[in-house]
């Protein structure tokens, strides 16, 4: 098979690539010198709609409104954009192997492309349960969410068993959000997760008794305490049933996973320094390899603001990491240099009619402030993290833009606070000051 090569090789075609092209096209490159190599079937796009929007039962999202970089109020970058600037794209080509010695990637086709410089953008897998060996699931219906195949197959699931029961497995975004358009979708909706609360990475206890308040009040069932240990499945091998540890078992027509991800850093085994589980990178997204770069989900890189290295699987960081990448990889190439990354940590996730916002980090001590009445009709609620007599994280549910600038920058910040319940007393208004 034909060999062929390029100055500037982008690995993978979600969120980093997108956002690494505009910013290649930006800073200017010649035709024909970057393609993107991607295992998706179309060109780069706002993951993050996936389990919003793209599931709607009315007004669904769909291609082409959603490719990057519209996510964050950017252009949409098109394929005919991508042709226009003479960046290929080289979609539905999966990589099976990387050599970095030789500078180059083999398809699982068999095609072989080289390059001068790589960056590597492969993002997350989801953790299957057929990983564990879990009885019974590989039953049809039980689905995944990471790629736009995998939300079309859960879109004809939606069709295929109207008005019938769903079991959300995992109790983080992914299963929150899920829940959410499900039950907008008029499924019968039942979450199941091992912790005491949703999304204990992030939440604290007073923060996630809102959210579970606010989805019984939306029939969203909640199981906590168990975990999902066997399947049945009917003649078809459509899954009937969920097996739970406690013995209980939940009737299910459609069974959604969302326990958690792997970054995609196996091709490089044994060729780049890894940290933390991701690719080791610097403060330019270089990994140890000179020329190869790793971005957004796969990067573990130097947190300036905490003084650590850090790997993040927020769509923030994959846009931003990926610029700072290119912006490092084009002053070099002119003998110049960029500033160090110096992120501050956001992340977000809108279901139903709420919308919140994390900065920072969530360590230390909390407080909890404003309205978190799951009945209020428009609750507003907050908490702030404190460590060392400083604020050092801050999360806000139903902010508007300016509040949640507010909070960005207390989290940015870091003010000492030396009374916790004047704090609460202030809650917003604190953010509001500084
Ligand atoms: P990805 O966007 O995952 O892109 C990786 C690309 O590489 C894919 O196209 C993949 O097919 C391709 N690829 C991988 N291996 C190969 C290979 N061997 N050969 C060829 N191509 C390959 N974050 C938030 O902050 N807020 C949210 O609300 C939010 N919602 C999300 C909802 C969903 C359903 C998912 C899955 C994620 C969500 N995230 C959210 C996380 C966010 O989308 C990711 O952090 C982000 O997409 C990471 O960007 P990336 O470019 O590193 O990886």
């Amino acid at each position: 098979m034909a060999e062929k090569h390029f100055k500037y090789v982008i690995l993978g075609g979600g969120v980093a690539a997108g956002y690494a092209a505009r910013e290649f096209a930006k800073q200017g490159i010649n035709k024909g010198e970057l393609a993107i190599i991607s295992k998706e079937a179309v060109a780069p796009y706002e993951r993050p709609a996936l389990s919003k929007g793209y599931l709607f039962p009315q007004g669904a999202a769909r291609l082409p409104g959603f490719h990057t970089c519209v996510g964050s109020g950017g252009e949409r970058l098109l394929p005919e954009w991508y042709e226009e600037k003479g960046i290929e794209l080289i979609l539905s080509t999966e990589i099976v192997k990387a050599d970095l010695s030789s500078k180059s990637l083999t398809s699982a086709a068999g095609a072989t492309f080289t390059y001068d410089i790589l960056i590597i953008a492969t993002g997350s897998s989801v953790i299957k349960l057929t990983d564990f060996g879990v009885q019974g699931a590989d039953a049809n219906n039980i689905l995944y969410l990471r790629e736009i195949d995998d939300a079309d197959k859960l879109v004809a699931a939606i069709q295929a068993k109207k008005d019938g029961k769903a079991v959300i497995v995992g109790g983080g975004y992914i299963g929150l959000e899920l829940s959410a358009v499900l039950r907008l979708n008029n499924l019968d909706v039942t979450m199941v997760y091992p912790e005491p609360w949703c999304m204990p990475r992030l939440f604290t206890a007073g923060i996630a008794a809102f959210y579970e308040g606010y989805y019984a009040n939306k029939g969203v069932k909640i199981v906590k305490g168990t975990v999902a240990v066997g399947f049945d499945s009917d003649s078809n091998g459509d899954v009937t049933a969920v097996k739970l540890k406690d013995g209980r078992v939940l009737d299910a027509d459609i069974v959604v996973v969302g326990v958690g991800g792997r970054p995609l850093t196996s091709l490089f085994k044994g060729q780049l320094a890894e940290e933390k589980g991701g690719i080791k990178t610097d403060a330019f997204f270089q990994t140890s390899v000179p020329g190869v770069y790793a971005v957004g989900d796969v990067a573990t890189f130097p947190m300036k603001l905490y003084g650590d290295l850090r790997r993040v699987e927020h769509v923030d960081h994959s846009r931003k990491s990926a610029e700072q990448a290119v912006k490092a990889i084009k002053a070099s190439e002119e003998g110049k240099s960029v500033e160090e990354y110096d992120y501050l940590p956001y992340f977000y996730s809108r279901s139903f009619d709420l919308a919140w916002q994390f900065y920072g980090d969530n360590v230390g001590d909390t407080v909890l402030f404003g309205d978190s009445d799951p009945a209020s009709a428009k609750p507003k609620f907050g908490s702030y993290w404190i460590k060392d007599g400083k604020i050092f994280g801050a999360f806000l549910e139903g902010g508007s833009a300016d509040e949640n600038n507010a909070i960005a920058k207390v989290a940015r910040v870091q003010p000492a606070v030396s009374d916790l319940n004047v704090l609460t007393q202030e809650g917003l208004q604190f953010a509001a000051k500084i």
